[in-house]
């Protein structure tokens, strides 16, 4: 009888552990999830003038045609930019311009 009460309390240790790991874990992918968002919105705030933006575009390189682009409305209305503050001309381009894949 003595060793079903061990077998049982071992049983309880483990089953306690593996839920504090699962804890651990689950706050260790929070802390990944807020890291990540942090420094997604470090991107925000770069000013037009640090990135030598310009409403005009550098030979066939615009900013319709850059990954960073979030259209406006319309194919020909000014959007914005993920890293770039304040509207965003289609045919604009910047230092930071990444040509879409
Ligand atoms: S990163 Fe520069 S080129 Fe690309 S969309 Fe933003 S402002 Fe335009």
């Amino acid at each position: 009888m003595k060793d079903l009460d061990h077998v049982e309390m071992l049983n309880e240790k483990v089953s306690r552990r593996n839920f504090l790991k699962g804890s651990a874990l689950l706050a260790s992918i929070a802390v990944v999830s807020a890291t990540g968002a942090m420094s997604n919105s470090a991107y925000a705030g770069v000013t037009k003038a640090s990135v030598h933006y310009q409403d005009t575009p550098n030979g066939k390189s615009e900013c319709s045609n850059c990954i960073q682009f979030i259209p406006g409305s319309s194919a020909k209305a000014n959007g914005t930019c993920k890293i770039v503050d304040g509207v965003i001309s289609p045919h604009g381009w910047c230092v930071a311009y990444s040509a879409k894949a």
